[in-house]
């Protein structure tokens, strides 16, 4: 029997990376929602594992582990997220310790970005928003220019500002698509391509996206995400075929008061797909 027919939420963020709830909130509000099976994935950042297990856990909810690793991929931001892998893998906490290193940096640039659109103290106001201090993203900046008064919501910050050709944007490397599948699959883990929906690729460019995350030892692609329209559940679910991949699905939820999508509230799997779920049986807690 298929098991796409599962409230699966396996994209998410806390306060370790740039979500606004707790792990343990997190945790509640996927069961409130009558989430089934779920996985917190931080970007770049695995320290609230242990808690989400636990939540999970108190909750009686099941739960794989997971991450968002931040990908430089023909010179655009790609994400990977890795669900399933042991968190006490060495080489992934180091892969990911060095994927955040240099934030700081771009952060300070890119309030001087800010500074010459007449924006000022973006790194300080940015700074009050963030829970990890390894991890200061464009999402705090985005928090700070929402409560400067500069844009109504985040949405409108990234139609106006910290996105390629607008001000405060600074171009960055992240890991490698090699690195980041390595350290995922190395640690037991499934590799899956996050929301491509989202990424300004040409059709060469995501076929090689596709076709190189496979040959690194990729495995999964998100087909059911709050990044996503509905005519392009169909497109990554052929994707999805075309390529023989498992499917995922999840929220991307951040917080209550800026993501459209809510925990465990997506339609489900397209039927005649593998759930990444179904490879991760073994893997589940
Ligand atoms: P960073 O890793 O610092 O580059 O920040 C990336 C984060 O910013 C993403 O994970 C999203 O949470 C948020 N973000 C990026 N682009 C957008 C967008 N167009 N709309 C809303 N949020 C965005
Ligand atoms: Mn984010
Ligand atoms: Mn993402
Ligand atoms: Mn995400």
């Amino acid at each position: 029997m298929s098991t796409s027919i599962l409230n699966a939420d396996l994209h998410c963020h806390s306060v370790m990376s740039d979500g606004t709830l707790t792990p343990e909130q997190l945790a509640a509000r996927a069961k409130a929602n009558g989430v089934e099976l779920w996985s917190l994935t931080d970007h770049d950042e695995i320290s609230g594992q242990a808690r989400a297990i636990a939540a999970a856990q108190a909750q009686g909810m099941k739960y794989l582990t997971g991450t968002e690793i931040s990908v430089t991929f023909a010179n655009k931001t790609v994400h990977i997220v890795g669900l399933g892998f042991d968190h006490t893998n060495t080489a992934l906490i180091d892969g990911l310790h060095k994927t955040r290193g240099g934030r700081s940096e771009r952060a300070q640039e890119m309030a001087e970005g800010l500074a010459k659109v007449g924006i000022h103290g973006a790194f300080e106001g940015s700074l009050k928003f963030v829970g990890n201090p390894e991890l200061i993203s464009r999402t705090h900046f985005a928090r700070f220019l929402v409560e400067s008064g500069a844009c109504q919501d985040t949405h409108e910050v990234f139609r106006n500002y910290l996105t390629e050709g607008k001000p405060g944007f600074v171009p960055h490397r992240w890991a490698t698509l090699k690195n980041a599948v390595q350290w995922i699959t190395e640690a037991q883990g499934i590799a899956v391509i996050a929301h491509p929906g989202r990424y300004d690729f040409t059709a060469n460019e995501e076929y090689a996206l596709f076709t190189e995350f496979k040959t690194h030892g990729g495995q999964g692609v998100e087909v059911v995400t709050g990044s996503h329209t509905v005519p392009e559940y169909v497109e990554y679910a052929d994707m999805a075929r075309e390529f023989n991949l498992f499917a995922s699905r999840g929220s991307d939820f951040h917080s209550p008061d800026e993501s459209r999508i809510d925990l465990g509230t997506l339609p489900w799997l397209p039927g005649q797909l593998t759930p990444v779920w179904d490879a991760l049986a073994h893997r589940i807690q």
